[in-house]
């Protein structure tokens, strides 16, 4: 494996939005997404194995976990599964967060780990390298569908995909939505969302507002 940084903070995004989490960011992804901010992770780091991630976790003394990037899933099937299995061992509450383009199979999910699937909408670049049967991989009760927009058509692919798939709120969907930070104005999204009575979970990233948007390690 390798990994990007270790650290703790507060969790900016998805359900656990402001509770403190260790995130372990690893090296690489497969994507290019246009509003890309840690490109710094496409390929800094340092070889590291579970074992020696559990280490460094450990020493953080809070029990909640982020794997991010890049993205996570490119790492080796193996050892993400050694390390996820590591992390239910020690009953740390785990998020994943994949870029929708991986199968989202490749690894098996312990009791209170969840994948934040965050589909990529077409101002990202991205959104056709989507691996659309993640939609149907996904437990909905248990992971999140993220979206990170930058455009109004961004929106209404939103509402289509939603639409086309039935990621319904009442059949459990958990839908994010969240501007690309500087590029659309919360209150439009807000209005937006508002408007059509999607009962979806507004965000924006809190960890940019906390800190310097551009700030590291944070
Ligand atoms: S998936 Fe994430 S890390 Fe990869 S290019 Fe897109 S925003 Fe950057």
């Amino acid at each position: 494996m390798k990994v990007n940084e270790i650290f703790l903070s507060i969790q900016g995004e998805s359900a656990s939005i402001g509770l403190p989490t260790i995130f372990v960011r690893f090296t690489g992804c497969n994507l290019r997404c246009s509003y890309c901010d840690t490109v710094y992770s496409y390929y800094e780091g340092e070889a590291g194995t579970p074992e020696g991630i559990m280490d460094v976790v450990r020493s953080h003394g809070i029990g909640r976990v982020c794997l991010t990037g890049g993205e996570p899933l490119v790492q080796p099937r193996e050892e993400m599964q050694r390390l996820l299995d590591l992390l239910a061992a020690q009953q740390y509450e785990v998020s994943i967060e994949t870029d929708g383009s991986i199968d989202v199979s490749k690894v098996s999910l312990h009791e209170r780990q969840r994948f934040i699937l965050d589909m990529k909408v077409p101002s990202s670049g991205m959104s056709d390298r989507m691996d659309f049967d993640n939609l149907k991989r996904i437990i909905p009760a248990r992971d999140e569908i993220k979206f990170v927009l930058g455009t109004r058509e961004d929106y209404q692919w939103c509402l289509d995909l939603i639409h086309n798939h039935q990621l319904l709120p009442e059949r459990g969907y958990q839908l994010i939505f969240s501007p690309i930070f500087g590029v659309i104005e919360p209150r439009t999204m807000v209005e937006w969302l508002l408007a059509d009575r999607l009962d979806a979970r507004f965000q924006i990233q809190l960890h940019k507002v906390v800190w310097e948007p551009t700030q590291r390690g944070v």
